[in-house]
């Protein structure tokens, strides 16, 4: 069976939202793990304790565009924004989406029910009085296409999610499903039937700490496991 190597990672955090290092640290990492591609993909401005908003927000992307040209012959360095849903088919997406390389869209606590749509989202399914997987995916779904989302992250993890569903409308979208490497959300029924639906699944280590850039393992072993690294946009056989 050929070997699969993951060429990029588009799923990072730093110390400008919690995680442990600077921009810098995750650039200097991604380029000692032989990446290709690495982003900075902060929490968006919705998350109450994490999110990375306003001037801040700014500096971020300064900082990153700075290092982009940096290190320009080494790595391509992309600013990334992972937004949370802030109701159904809600995000806090930023007017300027176009001025972002890589879009990330999650389910996440600690963000605001803002209407009547996510109070039900919310109210049902961590209260536990109903969880709906086919309905958290329809409201993710819906805020994924709004906001041009590349990529949904962790699928699964928070909210649970119709999976097969989603992957139908993800591959109808271009949304990528994350197998996300701090850990695997999705089973290796749903792994197997997301590449059967014909949609793509991109792997992201999630790091909020620069030694974490690039770290693949848990990912990599569900993949193999389910047989489908031949539906993983950014691994290629080597
Ligand atoms: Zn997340
Ligand atoms: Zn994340």
């Amino acid at each position: 069976m050929a070997e699969y190597k993951v060429f990029s990672d588009l799923h990072t955090h730093t110390y400008y939202s919690h995680g442990a290092g600077s921009p810098r640290d995750n650039v200097l990492a991604a380029i000692d793990r032989g990446l290709e591609c690495i982003a900075i993909s902060e929490h968006g401005p919705g998350h109450f304790t994490f999110g990375v908003r306003g001037k801040k927000l700014e500096r971020l992307n300064f900082e990153i565009a700075e290092l982009r040209r940096e290190f320009a012959d080494r790595i391509e360095v992309r600013n990334g924004l992972e937004l949370n849903v802030t109701g159904f088919g809600r995000s806090d997406c930023p007017k300027n989406r176009e001025d972002y390389g890589v879009v990330i869209i999650g389910y996440h606590k600690s963000v605001a029910p803002f209407n009547r749509h996510a109070l039900g989202i919310w109210g049902e399914s961590l209260l536990g009085i109903k969880n709906d997987p086919h309905r958290n995916a329809e409201g993710i779904l819906a805020a994924a296409e709004a906001c041009r989302a590349d990529i949904i992250s962790h699928p699964n993890l928070y909210l649970k999610v119709d999976v097969p569903y989603m992957a139908k409308c993800c591959r109808q979208l271009g949304i990528l499903l994350e197998v996300n490497s701090a850990r695997v959300t999705l089973s290796k029924q749903e792994l197997i039937a997301i590449k059967e639906a014909g949609c793509g699944l991109i792997i992201g280590s999630d790091a909020h700490t620069p030694e974490r850039v690039g770290d693949f393992a848990l990912a990599s072993k569900a993949v193999t496991e389910a047989g489908v690294w031949d539906a993983v946009r950014n691994a290629r056989p080597v």
